[in-house]
């Protein structure tokens, strides 16, 4: 997997991975899902954060656009959460 800063996996273009979470997503039931809008705002918190790698966020080593579906999911950074 090639390494990038402030990708997510959707852009990375790791197929498999990025299919996988997308599966699992779907796995969510709609009433813990996270709407739309509020998904696509924690993305774009964690494209602008440091501690996005290549979609993996390194202070729980999840992909955050699996984190990020999960409507109670919290940022893991406990000295900065985004959101
Ligand atoms: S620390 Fe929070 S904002 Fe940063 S990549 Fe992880 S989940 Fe996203």
């Amino acid at each position: 997997m090639k390494e990038c800063r402030r990708c997510l996996l959707r852009e990375a273009a790791e197929g498999d991975v990025y299919q996988a979470v997308r599966a699992g997503i779907g796995r969510i039931p709609e009433k813990d899902r996270t709407d739309e809008a509020l998904y696509e705002r924690r993305l774009a918190a964690c494209r602008s954060c440091d501690f996005l790698l290549s979609g993996m966020c390194l202070k729980c080593g999840c992909y955050v656009e699996l984190r990020a579906a999960f409507k109670k999911s919290k940022c893991p950074d406990v000295k900065g959460k985004k959101w």
